[in-house]
């Protein structure tokens, strides 16, 4: 029997903490790694977003976040919860009480028969609330997205954009600490996919609700503080937004390559083009820095960036 040590993640306010976490989906046929030791943490209150190419990984992980999938191996915690162990059981609560989630696909979010408020209410109810107080918070989450004057609107009669902000009145009914959302905007375009973003940032800043977002919209930046990048099933890099009074900058974007516990770091794959590094590469110890070299220099074409 494997034993598992409990460890309750550093830091008071890491909410979400991932290390070396794996996934592998087997079908009859093959196995497929869709995580392979990625490691991701995010703060009790953080709006981030995560974004990379198709098949990296993201619906995953944000599948394992949500409960409706197990991780493989590596370790997962969200809150003081081990998702790595979890038993269905717990699952099945952890899904009806701590997560929110919204979908692409605006059809899997709404009951189509029911009305925007019928559609909020309907979580409350499950969850045993009198009809009074679910009419009453879902007409305050309706007012929050904007949509109290259309409460009474079936999703076909609203537009895309607006069946989205009925999704996230709903995922957060029973007011979960932790909203979830798997490309929310991939049907919209982009003016209304930044509304949507909008919405989600001002639950954010009112509630306190932990916001992580899967999108291809690189829109999304000026959304969030945080934008992590995931290749081939790993975090790759970052983007964070932050406010430098001290160096009276203003706005600063910065983006950094993502280090893992063994050192492990992904250089872009246009660099490793761009310098033609193979299978390996020359490290040196500058006074503060560390140098990346291909094995052997490249002939007569000098790096594009030294050419003149
Ligand atoms: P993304 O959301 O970034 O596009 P996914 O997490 O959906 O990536 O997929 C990552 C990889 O895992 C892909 O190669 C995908 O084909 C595979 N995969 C995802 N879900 C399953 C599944 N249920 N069964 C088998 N393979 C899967
Ligand atoms: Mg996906």
């Amino acid at each position: 029997m494997v034993t598992h040590t409990r460890e309750v993640p550093q830091g008071a306010r890491t909410y979400i903490h991932c290390e070396d976490l794996f996934k592998i989906h087997k079908t009859q046929e093959l196995e497929v790694v869709a995580l392979r030791g990625l490691d991701l943490k995010v703060e009790r209150g953080e709006m981030m977003a995560i974004v990379g190419a198709s098949g990296s990984g993201k619906s995953t992980l944000l599948n394992i976040l949500a409960g409706l999938d197990t991780p493989s191996a590596g370790k997962i915690f969200v809150g003081d919860r081990d998702l790595l162990t979890t038993t269905e059981e717990e699952l099945v609560r952890y899904r009806r009480s701590e997560v929110g989630f919204v979908w692409q696909q605006t059809g899997r979010n709404l009951i189509p028969y029911l009305t925007a408020q019928q559609n909020v209410e309907v979580p409350m109810i499950l969850e045993g609330d009198t009809r009074a107080q679910a009419k009453r918070r879902a007409e305050h989450l309706l007012e929050i997205v904007g949509l109290i004057d259309k409460r009474r609107h079936r999703p076909e009669q609203l537009s895309g954009g607006e069946q989205q902000r009925v999704a996230i009145a709903v995922a957060l009914a029973n007011d979960p600490p932790l909203l979830l959302a798997d490309e929310p905007t991939g049907e919209l375009d982009s003016a209304t996919a930044d509304e949507v973003f909008s919405v989600f940032r001002d639950l954010n800043e009112r509630t306190g609700v932990t916001v992580v977002i899967v999108t291809h919209d690189r829109a999304i930046t000026r959304r969030v503080d945080r934008v992590v990048a995931m290749r081939d099933g790993r975090t790759s890099s970052e983007i964070v937004r932050h406010v430098s009074f001290a160096r009276g900058e203003g706005e600063v974007v910065e983006e950094f390559a993502v280090v893992d516990r063994s050192g492990r770091l992904q250089i872009p794959r246009e660099m490793v083009e761009e310098l033609g590094i193979g299978d390996r590469a020359r490290l040196s110890l500058g006074e503060d820095h560390v140098e990346v070299r291909p094995e052997r220099p490249r002939e007569r074409e000098a790096p594009r960036w030294r050419r003149r």
